[in-house]
């Protein structure tokens, strides 16, 4: 085994988060990954809001939206084999980045910011994790980084995922190791398609103890990784797109799904059908649970199966148990001694399209002051609709 190695951060990915076979491959053996049209857009969406930052850095600017199209016009000549959907896909992207953001030069520290850091696997041995940060700022005092990774990614993750993203955590650790005075680092996502960041509430953030678990957890991984223990170990699913050992001989796995589950698709066409067969076995269903409800409204329940697995198909009563928000209040000022102040922000916020909004609304000297007070979030719900219908 030689003593250089190296891993970057998105084959380190690749390891933890997808399949170990094809970081082997990719990483040890240095075959070449599949590029994609998706990472091919995501690289230009990058480059432009390096672009960008760069030009406000120069400008000494805080925003610049007529900077946007000349910025713009540099990134798509570096990308060339950008389709026409995809160009204006960008462009959208890239309003959207513009927008969002405001630079602040006391805080700037650099945009896809080279780092490196040592993680000791034993033996005499260390591996070099490199990784390039879409976007780095460092608080006046020193001690507290920013670190912003730009996605251009069609989810929106809950708020709660986002201080266990893989990627963000893995720069925490790369700021941990090339800056000591740093004992805080948070993390943001840039959402390109929305003009978001994320967490839209709350923080995502770790110290130096969280980074410690992280490189001890990495080190017995990687050593694994290197010897080659983890080498034909293959776990398929989205990314085998983009692996080089998809092939007849190379790996197999990949398709057969132990003879239940579809193989991932690979280009639109396959996801169109895997996309006809959801509706038309929805459809299916649909008229099943209708005929079934005829049936059960005139005969009774009906089981399938035995014991404790079996279903029943029938009315089932259902209970739910609910707190006034009065009594909530109340108890939490009676015990305001234990719980600190009502945190009234979370138990008194009405969805717009809730009952409780509809009655406030009723009483029209409330109607514009409830309109102004109105707080967009933003989420995603993997689901499927018709333009302009419903679900
Ligand atoms: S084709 Fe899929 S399962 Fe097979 S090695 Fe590549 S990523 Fe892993």
């Amino acid at each position: 085994m030689t003593n250089d190695l190296r891993i970057r951060q998105s084959h380190l990915r690749i390891l933890e988060e997808q399949c170990p076979a094809f970081a082997y491959a990719v990483n040890v053996q240095g075959v070449p990954s599949i590029s994609g049209p998706g990472a091919y857009r995501g690289l230009a969406v990058h480059d432009f809001f390096a672009g960008y930052v760069k030009h406000l850095h120069r400008t000494k600017r805080q925003t610049d939206f007529e900077a946007l199209d000349s910025i713009l016009a540099k990134t798509l000549q570096k990308y060339p084999a950008l389709t026409l959907e995809q160009h204006e896909d960008i462009r959208s992207q890239a309003k959207n980045l513009v927008r969002g953001f405001v630079f602040n030069p006391d805080t700037f520290y650099g945009v896809e910011t080279p780092l490196e850091l040592q993680v000791d696997i034993g033996a005499g041995r260390t591996v070099t994790i490199t990784g390039r940060l879409d976007f780095l700022e460092v608080g006046p005092q020193g001690n507290v980084a920013w670190v912003g990774d730009v996605k251009s990614n069609h989810v929106i993750w809950p708020d709660s995922q986002v201080c266990k993203d893989f990627q963000l955590r893995v720069y925490a650790a790369l700021v941990f190791a090339n800056m000591p005075g740093i004992e805080r680092v948070y993390g943001r996502l840039l959402m390109s398609r929305y003009g978001i960041g994320l967490p839209q509430k709350g923080e995502a953030s770790w110290d130096r103890e969280d980074t410690w678990q992280l490189l001890e957890h990495l080190a017995s991984r990687l050593a694994a990784h290197f010897e080659g223990r983890l080498k034909n170990e293959r776990v398929p699913g989205t990314w085998c797109g983009y692996c080089p050992l998809r092939r007849p001989g190379k790996c197999s796995l990949y398709k057969s799904y132990y003879g239940t589950t579809p193989a991932p698709p690979l280009n639109d066409q396959q996801a169109r059908k895997l996309a006809r067969q959801v509706i038309a076995l929805e459809q299916a269903r649909d008229e099943r649970i209708a005929l079934l409800k005829d049936y059960v409204n005139e005969h009774g329940p009906v089981r399938v199966g035995s014991g404790e697995y079996a279903e029943v198909f029938g009315y089932h009563t259902r209970e739910s148990e609910d707190i006034p928000a009065a009594a909530i209040i109340e108890i939490l000022q009676n015990h305001a001694d234990l719980v600190g102040a009502p945190p009234l922000d979370e138990l008194l916020s009405v969805n717009k399209r809730s009952k409780a909004f509809k009655q406030l609304r009723r009483v029209p000297e409330l109607a514009d002051d409830l309109s102004d007070a109105v707080q967009i979030t933003y989420s995603t719900t993997f689901t499927h609709k018709r333009v302009g219908g419903a679900e």
